[in-house]
């Protein structure tokens, strides 16, 4: 999307009461929604920048986006795709990445309540498991140690974990630490678990699971869910080899198959810029017979090419305690 366009749409969004009315006039494209957790954040150690809204705001957001948009399901945009022309109407897609168990809890029931699909991507290794990837790690280990420092590793920056600002601290390191050259994200997690071992140690306690199980999607596919792969591990793919990607992307395909007996047609790429996947990435998801790939990039789809490259309107709240629907469009 140009930045025109997403500072026209921003603009049509924050008038509220006009909405249901400008809404209709955006322009013809198919709109990806993508979304994570669905709650309060402040009611969380882990990392509060997962949070996309509450359950009010998805509920208002989901009627919004039903009265304005045609839903469709991944085949049916694949059709739409293979037409090669320009997409001739507004169409949407609702998808949630990660498969938290508040998706199951909190998204599932609004969705059902307002009669409409989405598609939600699940994690093979973190399905039912007490894992806690590598992001609620870090969030957690580094808001146990407020008011210490951490120097971020190959780097000289030293970034102060400060007590009232917390979750800024948490977002800096995070930003900082995708963006380490031929360094794994899983290597930061190492070298802060390094740093804070009572923190560690706090963390080894919860054993909570973060999760949907197997059994949650199983209800949910049969109650006209969608689910997708968000590969094995959530490893970002532009960081491992062309042998690794295909693992990450042909063995969750088979495990997500052959645990919900349905066939997945769509991948969304872990973190999902345009530094975490590579062309490679796409020619792979298509060898291993996928419809549709997706990544995080933000945008309204008008004319796609590249069926395992479309956009997503990533949709975060600026200020974790407020909602702000024009947000959906940044
Ligand atoms: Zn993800």
């Amino acid at each position: 999307m140009n930045y025109r366009v997403r500072k026209t749409l921003n603009k049509m969004m924050s008038i509220s009461r006009l909405n249901h009315v400008l809404w209709r006039y955006l322009p013809k494209g198919v709109y990806v929604f993508n979304y994570h957790r669905i709650g309060d954040s402040a009611t969380t150690l882990f990392d509060r920048a997962v949070f996309s809204c509450t359950k009010e705001a998805l509920d208002m957001h989901v009627k919004l986006i039903k009265q304005n948009f045609t839903l469709i399901t991944m085949s049916e945009l694949r059709k739409l795709i293979d037409k090669g022309s320009k997409v001739d109407g507004r169409y949407a897609i609702i998808t949630f990445d990660d498969g938290y168990y508040d998706n199951y809890s909190e998204a599932y029931p609004v969705l059902l309540d307002n009669n409409v699909s989405a598609v939600f991507y699940l994690v093979t290794d973190f399905v039912g498991s007490t894992v806690t990837p590598w992001w609620d790690d870090i969030a957690f280990i580094l808001r146990c140690s407020a008011g210490q420092s951490y120097k971020l590793p190959k780097s000289n920056e030293v970034i102060y974990l400060d007590p009232d600002n917390i979750d800024k601290a948490i977002q800096q390191v995070i930003f900082k630490a995708k963006r380490i050259k031929n360094f794994d994200i899983l290597q930061v997690l190492d070298d802060i678990r390094k740093c804070f071992p009572s923190a560690v140690k706090e963390l080894s306690n919860k054993q909570e699971s973060l999760f949907m199980s197997w059994e949650h999607a199983k209800e949910m596919t049969e109650n006209g869910m969608e689910i997708g792969s968000h590969t094995l591990s959530h490893r970002m793919l532009a960081q491992l080899s062309a042998e690794e990607q295909e693992q990450e992307i042909k063995r969750s395909k088979a495990l997500i198959e052959e645990k919900l007996d349905i066939t997945i047609d769509s991948i969304a790429y872990p973190v999902g810029r345009y530094h975490c996947y590579t062309q490679g990435t796409c020619e792979i998801t298509d060898r291993a017979g996928y419809l549709i790939g997706f990544n995080n990039e933000p945008g309204r789809n008008n004319i796609i090419n590249n069926p395992f490259d479309i956009n997503r309107i990533c949709v975060d709240e600026d200020d974790v305690n407020q909602l702000k629907f024009n947000s959906i469009v940044c």
